[in-house]
C-alpha cells in the first residue's frame, strides 16, 4: 500500500535489476526519484557494458519472480508476451543433481525463462512509466555529498559520461546505492570518516562460458530446460540449457576452481559431453549456433557486512550485488536483490516518513534475508576442499545431510518439492529438517545405496566446526 509521499527527493545509483526495483519502492515514499545509470539505457532488451554478465544464462528463482511480480503486477504476462517461456520448475526441467535425476511431476511452482536483457528491459519500462521517477542515463555518480557534520548523506555528485557538462551535485533525502559488485560505497564511506564494512569472501574460482543456439521443437523431448549439477568434490562442472525469447537456447557451461569451459567449438562441446548427464550435449551438438561465445570469471562470493558497522550515515543504503554477490551457479543474485528491496520497502513503510535510523534498520533486516541464500551458496561451495574462506559452523554436517536430501529427491516427491522450494527462496532452509522430510531422507538412505554412497563422497561431518 503506497504511503503518502512525505519525503522530497530520492536517488538511486545504478539502473540494473536492483536499482530498478529500488526505484519502484522509493516511488511510493518520495515526491521524486532520480535513477542514475552510467550506461545509456535503450528501450529494448540490449546487452550493455555495465552488466557484462547479461550475456550469460540467468535463471530467475520462483521466489524472486514472485517478489518482482508483486512490485510490478502483470510483469510476468508482459514478458511471456515478449517470448519468455513459462515452466513448471519441477515438471518441465530435466535436472541432474548430485547422484541422479531429480523427480519430475506437476508442482504448480511456476517460473519463467528469458534472457537477462529482456527481464531488465521489461522492468525498466515499468519504472520509466512511473510519473515521479526520472531516469538519468549516461551519467556517473562520482561521490557522495554529506552534511557539515558528516552524519547524513545529502546527495551525490554526478558527471555526464560524454564530458559535456561539469560535475554537479544532486540533493536527496535518501540515496540507495545499487552500483553492483564494483560499488564504491566502501571507499565513499571511508572518505566521510566511517569504517569500511567487513568483507566476507569465499573464493570459488568459477568461470562461465555461454553460447546461443536456435531452438527447434523437439530439441529436448518432454522438457523445456535442462540443468546438470556436479557431485562434489570430484565433479566441478555444471551446465544449464535455458529457453530464451526468439526461439533460442542459451547453453551456459561453468566450473569451479578454474575448471572452465573453453570458448571454442571443440572444447565447448567436449565440456558439455563431460557433464554428468547427456541432455545439454545432445541438444547443442546438433543445434545451429547463433553468435560467438561469451565468457565471465567470478572469483569469489562477496558479502559486505554493513549491518555490523557500529556507525553508518543517515540517508544512504546499499542494496543488490553491492551488498552481497553470490556464486551465480545457484541463480540467486536477482532474487536475493528482490527480497532485500522488499525489506527496504518494509522499513520505509514502518518509518512513516521519518527516515532517522532507516539505514541501520534496513541493513539488519536485509542481513537476515541474505543469510539464507548466502548459507546455501557458501555451504554448497565448501563441499569443494579447494574453496577458501570462512566456514560457518556446521557447514560440513549440513553438506553431508544435503547429499542425503539430494538422494531422497530422486524418489520422494515431498522431499523433492521441499528442496525445490528452499532452493527457489520460497521456503526457509529449516523446511529441510521438518519431520516429513527427515523421514523421507531416512527412508531413502536406508533403501538407496546410491544416496548413502553419495553422502560418503561429501566431506565427513566435522566436529571441529
Ligand atoms: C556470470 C553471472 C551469472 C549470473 N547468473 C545469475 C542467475 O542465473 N540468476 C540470478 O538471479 N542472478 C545471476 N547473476 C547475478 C545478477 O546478475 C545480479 O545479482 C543482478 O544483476 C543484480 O545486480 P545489481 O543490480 O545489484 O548490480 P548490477 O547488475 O551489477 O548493476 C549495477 C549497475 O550500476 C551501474 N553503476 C555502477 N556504478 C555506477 C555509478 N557510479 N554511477 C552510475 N551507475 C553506476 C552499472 O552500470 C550497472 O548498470 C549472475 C551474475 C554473474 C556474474
Amino acid at each position: 500500500m503506497a504511503e503518502s509521499k512525505r519525503n522530497g527527493n530520492a536517488i538511486v545509483i545504478g539502473g540494473s535489476i536492483a536499482g530498478l526495483m529500488a526505484a519502484r519502492v522509493l516511488a511510493d515514499h518520495f515526491v521524486r526519484v532520480t535513477l542514475i545509470e552510467r550506461d545509456i539505457l535503450t528501450h529494448g532488451p540490449e546487452q550493455r557494458k555495465g552488466v557484462p554478465q547479461g550475456q550469460q544464462g540467468h535463471g530467475l528463482l520462483a521466489g524472486g519472480q514472485r517478489a518482482m511480480e508483486g512490485l510490478f503486477p502483470g510483469l510476468t504476462a508482459d514478458l511471456v508476451a515478449e517470448g519468455a517461456t513459462t515452466l513448471d520448475v519441477i515438471a518441465d526441467a530435466t535436472w541432474h543433481q548430485p547422484g541422479s535425476y531429480r523427480l519430475r511431476f506437476a508442482s504448480g511452482l511456476e517460473g519463467i525463462s528469458l534472457s537477462r536483457p529482456l527481464l531488465e528491459a521489461g522492468i525498466r519500462r515499468r519504472v520509466r512509466a512511473l510519473a515521479n521517477v526520472a531516469v538519468l542515463d549516461g551519467c556517473e555518480v562520482t561521490g557522495l555529498v554529506a552534511s557539515g557534520d558528516r552524519a547524513r548523506v545529502t546527495g551525490v555528485t554526478v558527471r555526464r559520461r560524454d564530458g559535456e557538462a561539469a560535475e554537479e551535485a544532486l540533493a536527496a533525502a535518501l540515496v540507495v546505492d545499487a552500483g553492483g559488485r564494483g560499488s564504491r560505497a566502501p571507499s565513499w564511506l571511508e572518505a566521510l570518516g566511517y569504517a569500511r564494512p567487513e568483507e566476507e569472501k569465499i573464493a570459488v574460482g568459477v568461470g562461465y562460458t555461454s553460447r546461443l543456439y536456435r531452438r527447434r521443437p523437439g530439441d529436448l523431448p518432454g522438457a523445456r530446460a535442462a540443468i546438470c549439477q556436479p557431485t562434489p568434490p570430484h565433479e566441478t562442472r555444471i551446465g544449464v540449457l535455458l529457453p530464451l525469447e526468439g526461439d533460442r537456447w542459451i547453453a551456459t557451461l561453468a566450473g569451479w576452481l578454474g575448471d572452465h569451459a573453453p570458448a571454442d567449438d571443440a572444447g565447448f562441446l567436449a565440456f558439455a559431453r563431460s557433464l554428468a548427464a547427456p541432455d545439454i550435449y545432445d541438444v547443442i551438438k546438433q543445434a545451429e549456433p547463433l553468435g560467438d561465445y561469451a565468457t565471465h570469471k567470478f572469483p569469489a562470493n562477496l558479502r559486505r557486512r554493513y549491518e555490523r558497522l557500529g556507525r553508518v550515515p543517515e540517508g544512504y543504503a546499499v542494496v543488490g550485488d553491492a551488498l552481497c554477490s553470490f556464486n551465480p551457479t545457484y541463480g540467486q543474485g536477482m532474487s536475493s536483490a528482490a527480497l532485500a528491496v522488499m525489506a527496504l520497502a518494509d522499513c520505509l513503510r514502518e518509518a512513516r516518513g521519518d527516515l532517522r535510523g532507516l539505514p541501520g534498520r534496513f541493513y539488519k533486516r536485509a542481513a537476515t534475508v541474505i543469510d539464507t541464500p548466502w548459507q546455501m551458496a557458501a555451504g554448497g561451495d565448501f563441499a569443494y576442499p579447494g574453496v577458501t574462506g570462512k566456514r560457518a559452523p556446521g557447514t560440513d554436517v549440513i553438506n553431508g545431510y544435503m547429499g542425503r536430501v539430494f538422494g531422497a529427491a530422486t524418489a520422494d516427491r515431498h522431499v523433492c518439492r521441499t528442496l525445490v522450494e528452499v532452493a527457489n527462496l520460497l521456503a526457509p532452509p529449516s523446511a529441510l529438517f521438518a519431520p516429513r522430510v527427515l523421514l523421507g531422507v531416512l527412508r531413502s538412505t536406508l533403501r538407496r545405496p546410491q544416496a548413502t554412497q553419495l553422502a560418503r563422497t561429501l566431506p565427513a561431518p566435522s566436529t571441529a566446526d
